[in-house]
């Protein structure tokens, strides 16, 4: 590191330090020492500090010794223990830089909150502030299954609106989220980006945090506490907080324009983390590698390279499927909004007849790349038309099976969102579709529907698939006709998935995903058990497999029965045993009191025991409150996952608990208590089909929610008011 950029450094970060203390300083005078800071629903407390040093800072007073650390890192002596290699004091000033940082935003909540505390933004309110935990566990899992590769933090504004929105747009395309804060001369990247009416929040991944410097700070928060919430580092584990961002994180810097004293602070300071910083001005480059994967610091790189280069210096793999669309194309779009006034047609929906259905047919039934649109186009209606809207897909190929119908036409909702302009909602006969006037404007046609269908198909299960036709109805008469047909279709797969059981299946799958994340860990897929995400079931782990043959989802041999209550097969804990690095040495499928399956940290919701009540809760990651366990879903998730199993806790997926085989060894669906309020209307109508089956009386009125009961106390007399069966069944361990 040369001799500037350490000064540059230590200069930006002893101005940090000093105004930091001084606002502390002022803080705890006006509110005392004992005043509580925290980011709002989030249970990392201030997660820079917390991650690097495991100093957990709940109040005013607990910022004094941080500040304390701070000062021992300002003079240009590496401090003994911490993983620091050769650029020493530069890595260190910009530490301190950030620490400092995180305690100045925290300062920020104290009073009342400044940001906007929501997904996306409103047009009054532009800046997020730190992402709730909610956000964060939804969003760190597109990083742990890789569909979102990494993100870049932007700090500075670019020389144009128009070069702002195609900076933003290419990082877009590339599936990457951009993190924005910080301004040059008042002016900053997000609201150039919004003068332009471009859409800003987590839903298209442009994130505007904050117009400070100090707001930077809520994207290294983001990527400590992804490390601690799905990799299970331990707070102040510097080392492997440090390493695991290098190696399974994959952000970088943009700084755009004059790089401020303290902006290249903190670019020092991500350093730590292995997050390089690419800029467009004339800044000092810091060209060995060492800490990050390449280069650290390369600078003076024009805007039309700049993504191309951080791609390159970061050793970023992004795969792109180049769609032929007059429109931008990447999930980044899937989040995008359709108003009324600015559609140009809406298909499908309440008012409308539609469906979307992919079939299977012989090779000499499909013509590849065909793409027909019978009815009305785009180009053929007026603005603010109503259409029916039939999808229909037709493929073929020697590898294709009629079961991987249903997982390639649930593609179609995502895929068809992706373009921008294109808003899809639903799937089978309950879609519903608006294209924008804007991408109408650009030519884009129904016949595209069939062009991006294509082209994903094919990129995406090639392996499965030869051939690809789209026909697109939009008449009336016509799109009546085929819905019969469609629902034909729709019943007899479902009742196909009916017959299919844990124990009319010799396999079972599994995935190995989240191993990137959580390196123990092993997600057993049965027929009665979807992976703990809720992304996958076996049928998805089969088709996973045909596609890539050595990828995360293997057939398992169930193999000999250990035990049939509970769910143990030889043939599945040996496969688990090497599965998980011999950490896991067997497994129950139907039993969370032991050996239950282990969690990562994506599960949808966790299922926890009540030992007074002799029953279970379920919490889901949506739930910020409290919860009858004493632990909020956050604090349960920091505990549970990392790849451990934890008996009387498993992660699980929303849907298996209206399994026939949820937690059937323990007592199955009669042990549920406790449920929050929207989980337990999301899974209504299921939980009253199963409690009938189990032959439960009213059982649906037997489980409390957080408007009935806080505490376990609470729930107990709950239980005895509605008489609730777990009272008298034996006791669950
Ligand atoms: Fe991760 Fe399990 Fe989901 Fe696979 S099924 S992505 S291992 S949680
Ligand atoms: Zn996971």
């Amino acid at each position: 590191m040369s001799k500037i950029i350490i000064s540059a450094a230590i200069r930006g970060a002893i101005v940090i330090v000093d105004r930091v203390e001084k606002k502390v300083n002022e803080a705890i005078e006006k509110f005392g020492a004992d005043k509580a800071v925290a980011f709002p629903n989030t249970g990392y407390y201030l997660p820079t500090i917390y991650a690097i040093l495991g100093t957990p800072v709940k109040t005013l007073g607990d910022m004094k010794p941080v500040l304390e650390e701070c000062r021992k890192l300002l003079p240009n002596v590496p401090q003994e223990g911490l993983w620091l290699p050769y650029l020493g004091a530069g890595l260190d000033a910009g530490m301190a830089a950030l620490w400092a940082f995180d305690i100045e935003e925290a300062i920020k909540y104290v009073e009342d909150t400044p940001y906007l505390l929501a997904e996306d933004c409103t047009e009054e309110q532009l800046w997020l502030g730190a992402a709730d935990d909610i956000i964060m566990r939804k969003r760190g899992v597109e990083f742990v299954d890789g569909s979102a590769p990494g993100f870049a933090a932007i700090v500075g504004a670019a020389p144009d609106n128009a070069t702002a929105v195609k900076l933003a747009k290419e990082l877009q395309e590339k599936n990457l989220y951009v993190f924005i804060a910080s301004n040059e001369n008042g002016i900053s990247f997000a609201e150039q980006l919004r003068e332009e009416g471009v859409q800003l929040g987590w839903n298209t991944r442009l994130v505007p945090f904050g117009k400070d410097t100090s707001a930077a700070i809520h994207a290294l928060g983001f990527a400590n506490r992804a490390a601690l919430a799905f990799g299970g580092v331990e707070p102040g584990d510097y080392d492997r907080i440090l390493k695991y961002n290098k190696n399974r994180i994959f952000a970088f810097v943009l700084a755009l324009g004059e790089v401020s004293d303290e902006q290249y602070a903190a670019a020092a300071g991500v350093i730590n983390w292995g997050f390089p910083t690419i800029a467009t001005s004339d800044i000092p480059q810091i060209l060995p590698t060492g800490v990050c994967t390449y280069e650290h610091v390369v600078s003076n790189v024009p805007y039309d390279k700049l993504v191309e280069k951080a791609i390159e210096v970061r050793g970023l793999k992004i795969q792109i499927t180049d769609v032929p669309v007059p429109v931008a194309y990447g999930p980044a779009f899937e989040g995008e909004r359709i108003k009324k006034e600015s559609m140009h047609v809406e298909l499908a929906g309440p008012k409308a007849p539609g469906f979307e259905l992919v079939r299977m047919k012989e090779s000499d039934e499909v013509h590849d790349g065909l793409f027909e649109v019978i009815g009305p186009d785009l180009a053929d209606i007026e603005a603010g038309t109503r259409l029916p809207l039939a999808i229909e897909v037709e493929v073929s190929g020697r590898k294709m099976q009629s079961d991987f119908e249903p997982i390639l036409e649930r593609q179609i909702h995502h895929l068809l969102n992706g373009a921008e302009g294109v808003l899809h909602i639903g799937q089978r006969d309950i879609i519903w579709m608006r294209i924008s006037k804007k991408a109408k404007g650009a030519d884009f046609s129904l016949k595209h529907f069939g062009a991006i269908i294509h082209a994903k198909f094919h990129s995406e299960y090639g392996a499965i698939l030869d051939k690809v036709q789209v026909r697109i109805y939009t008449e009336q008469e016509k799109v009546e006709q085929l819905l019969g047909e469609a629902r034909e279709v729709y019943a007899a797969r479902d009742s196909r998935l009916k017959d299919l059981t844990d124990d009319a299946v010799d396999l079972f799958y599994s995935c190995t995903l989240c191993q990137s994340f959580a390196p123990t860990h092993v997600c057993v897929i049965s027929p009665e058990r979807p992976g703990l995400c809720g992304a996958y079931n076996w049928l998805d782990g089969k088709a996973a497999f045909e596609i890539t043959p050595t990828g995360p989802n293997q057939p398992i041999e169930k193999g000999n029965t250990i035990e049939e209550v509970k769910g143990q097969w030889d043939g599945i804990n040996s496969f688990i045993y090497s599965a998980s690095g011999n950490q896991i040495e067997k497994f129950n499928a139907y039993s969370m009191m032991e050996d239950p399956m282990t969690s990562c940290g994506c599960f949808e919701a966790i299922a926890v025991l009540l030992p007074m009540a002799n029953g279970i809760m379920v919490v889901d990651r949506d739930f910020a409150g409290m919860t009858p366990c004493g632990m909020q879903f956050s604090t349960l998730a920091g505990s549970v996952g990392g790849g451990l199993q934890t008996p009387g806790f498993v992660g699980i997926s929303k849907l298996y608990v209206a399994s026939k085989k949820f937690i059937s060894a323990d007592g199955g669906l009669a042990r549920l208590t406790w449920l929050p309020k929207h989980l337990k209307e999301f899974l209504k109508d299921h939980i009253i089909a199963r409690a009938e089956e189990e032959g439960l009386d009213d059982f649906i009125n037997k489980i409390a929610t957080e408007e009935d009961c806080e505490t376990e106390e609470e729930v107990m007399e709950f239980m005895a008011k509605v008489s609730h069966p777990a009272l008298t069944m034996d006791p669950m361990f």
